[in-house]
């Protein structure tokens, strides 16, 4: 790779409040921000100028060329929208720039193929004329020659027809002294010669040389925010490039998109808007994966708090459709609870006993008043 004859630096000047312009482009909607951090690193542009020299018939012009290159791929534009500022050198470590180096060079023959066609074009028109004068110099010189001959030959075939090799003989001897009288041989090769010399001066020379790299760079914000909602608290660390206007880093844990809105699973994941839903239960918000469970008796998505298993049954059921006995501490679906006939209230199944007044199966609460009833009544009696 060439070096530059010349390096120079340039900073875009975005002209923004990092901390302010990143509250306009990403939310937390149901958390709260804690904190929020800003660092700063650099993002790169090049500009590639190169001057191209076109040479021949010795002519010579240039032509100047500016390629931007922006990760490592030119630009079409020149950043003329940007606020461009004096750079500092010593702000900047440059980066490898050895792939943007070549992918301008690629796009400079692009740019000067037009110039190179057209020159070209022209150089191969004024040899082909340089060609045929010669030649017909060739010719005009060689002519009276070439007439004696086609002479020659024409006896010699009439000659050859009659057998008369004495007189053959003689024209091949004319035919000796004529090639060595004129100088036919050196004409044809002066010819050559005078050819070859005009392809050579026809030649298209092109030169590009590397003037000067110009280094813009530019603020790419990295930023640290803490939220909390409720007791949980989670950190992000994201950056913005304000020339792409790309978030890069905040993505939803669900389907690993990238999201400029992220909402708090109760659960601790953090998640986009599509991946959000809500307990329909106990109407706390959690991300798709940890309300994936449905009541079986009501079809309420709910989250893994509120799904509760049948003891009996095996059921998935929501809070509302279960009942958490109070003796056992087993927790029955609403379907599998027994009403007692004695308090009305629906029951853990199996904790019912036999009333030793009725006979009827009471629930293990009433059972025992009974039996309390039962001792005092003895105790009064007495
Ligand atoms: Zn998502
Ligand atoms: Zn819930
Ligand atoms: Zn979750
Ligand atoms: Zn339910
Ligand atoms: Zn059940
Ligand atoms: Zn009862």
């Amino acid at each position: 790779m060439e070096n530059p004859k010349e390096t120079a630096f340039l900073k875009i000047d975005f002209n923004l409040k990092p901390l302010d312009e990143i509250k306009k482009l990403i939310s937390f909607p149901n958390s709260e921000i804690k904190r929020l951090a800003v660092k700063e690193k650099h993002g790169f542009f090049y500009k590639f100028t190169f001057r191209s020299f076109f040479e021949s018939l010795g002519k010579k012009e240039s032509l100047l060329n500016e390629i931007y290159t922006f990760n490592s791929r030119p630009i079409p534009g020149n950043l003329s929208e940007y606020i461009l500022l004096e750079g500092d050198e010593s702000e900047v470590k440059i980066p490898d720039f050895k792939n943007s180096y070549f992918s301008a060079k690629e796009e400079l023959k692009k740019r000067i193929q037009e110039k190179t066609n057209e020159l070209s074009r022209n150089l191969s028109r004024f040899l082909e004329h340089e060609i045929k004068t010669i030649e017909e110099k060739f010719n005009n010189e060689t002519k009276s020659f070439r007439k004696s001959l086609d002479e020659i030959s024409e006896k010699l075939m009439e000659f050859a027809r009659k057998g008369e090799i004495q007189k053959i003989n003689e024209q091949k001897k004319l035919i000796d002294s004529i090639k060595k009288e004129s100088n036919f041989s050196d004409l044809e090769k002066d010819k050559v010669r005078a050819i070859q010399l005009e392809k050579q001066k026809h030649i298209l020379n092109i030169e590009n040389q590397f003037e000067k790299l110009t280094v813009i760079y530019y603020p790419i914000y990295i930023f640290t925010v803490d939220v909390s909602s409720g007791a949980l608290k989670k950190s992000f660390v994201f950056e913005f490039d304000p020339v792409s206007q790309d978030i890069t880093g905040l993505i939803c844990e669900n389907c690993q998109n990238k999201s400029r809105e992220i909402f708090m699973c109760s659960s601790g994941h953090s998640v986009c808007r599509k991946c959000f839903a809500i307990c329909d239960s106990c109407s706390r918000g959690f991300c798709k994966k940890c309300v994936k469970n449905v009541c079986e008796i009501c079809s309420k998505k709910i989250c893994k708090d509120c799904a509760i298993r049948c003891f009996r049954c095996s059921r998935l059921v929501c809070k509302n459709h279960t009942r958490k006995d109070k003796v056992s501490g087993y927790s029955y679906c609403n379907n599998c609870l027994k009403k007692c006939e004695r308090c009305g209230e629906l029951k853990d199944p199996y904790s019912f006993k036999v009333s030793k007044k009725t006979n009827a199966e009471i629930c293990e609460e009433c059972f025992r008043r009974e039996m309390q009833g039962k001792v005092l009544e003895g105790v009064f009696e007495k």
